[in-house]
């Protein structure tokens, strides 16, 4: 699959990769082409773009890749419901034309579809003018999410930015936090396997969950089946990202690591950005370039 060299058994030997990363097909601002020449500035081997509920971006991903030297991989991050949270389960390596993944991905259009008219009736009831024909517009051909609303409310001069949006009225528990029955995590995990890719925990500490919560989603991913686990990412403690790693090994998953990249303005991140970290597990690109 690539031309890349590599010794599977150790993190330091594989290339320098970013397996965590939106597109405008979701809620980032550059398209795939671009994410490339952001991901080759950086000196990224191997890139993936993990948009939120689609795999739209991906062909284009793969077609521009070669040019810019990179190894590109098919991702997508899967909202998924497990118990009462909301969790993002990424997949990684699939076959992105596979039609039962595909099929998986157009009830969630239909689903996120819908959560976006209860979000924008929410926000009327509050007085906020309807934000949902800009949401879906801003959203375009990609998937729609609250972070539209959040770009159309800046828009509507409802709140100064996109963070206050979030803290004021889209975040967890906030007016427009709408519940609807995502799949449940094990359905996610299974579309990701039945098209041939690993699944991969996103970001487990950023659930607004105590860690031992978190480490009861971890026992609860790996008796479903799920591969790894996201160990560095924007904002992760060193401590908790040790704490990972060793949840890793318990259950003798994977590891993985991604900028979770969006855009330029939220200045905290950036392509090919995550935490320094060393990790005995395998790193999920060495299963990946097997493939
Ligand atoms: P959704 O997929 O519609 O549930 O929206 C979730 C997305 O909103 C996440 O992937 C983030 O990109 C963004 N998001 C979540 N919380 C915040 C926040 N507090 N501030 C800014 N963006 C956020
Ligand atoms: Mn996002
Ligand atoms: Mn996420
Ligand atoms: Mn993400």
């Amino acid at each position: 699959m690539s031309q890349l060299s590599y010794k599977p058994e150790t993190c330091e030997e594989l290339p320098f990769s970013d397996l965590h990363c939106h597109s405008c097909f979701s809620d980032g601002e550059l398209t795939p082409a671009e994410l490339l020449k952001g991901a080759a500035d950086k000196g990224v081997g191997v890139f993936a773009i993990t948009d939120h509920d689609t795999v739209v971006g991906v062909a284009e991903l793969k077609s521009a890749a070669p040019e810019y030297g990179i190894l590109a991989v098919a991702g997508t991050e899967l909202t998924c419901q497990w118990g009462r949270s909301m969790v993002h389960i990424i997949g990684l390596g699939f076959d992105e034309c596979h039609p039962a993944l595909l099929d998986y991905l157009k009830q969630l259009d239909a689903l996120r579809l819908m959560r976006a008219g209860l979000i924008a009736e929410k926000l009327c009831k509050r007085n906020i003018p309807d934000l949902l024909p800009r949401a879906i517009e801003l959203a375009g051909n990609g998937q729609i999410g609250r972070p539209h609303f959040a770009l159309a409310m800046v828009e509507a001069g409802v709140v100064n930015n996109e963070v206050q949006a979030f803290n004021r009225y889209l975040g967890a528990g906030k007016v427009g936090d709408v519940k609807v029955d995502w799949p449940t995590m094990a359905q996610g995990i299974d579309i990701i396997h039945q098209a041939g890719g690993v699944a991969v925990l996103a970001h487990p500490t950023k659930y607004n969950m105590t860690f031992t919560k978190v480490r009861l989603l971890v026992d609860s991913f790996s008796e479903q089946g799920g591969d790894a686990i996201e160990i560095s990412y924007p904002g992760v403690e060193s401590g908790h990202m040790l704490q990972l790693d060793k949840l890793a090994s318990k259950h003798k998953m994977m590891v993985s690591a991604g900028s979770d990249f969006h855009k330029k303005q939220f200045h905290w991140t950036g392509i090919g950005k995550y935490p320094r970290y060393s990790s005995n597990n395998l790193h999920v690109l060495s299963k990946l370039l097997q493939h």
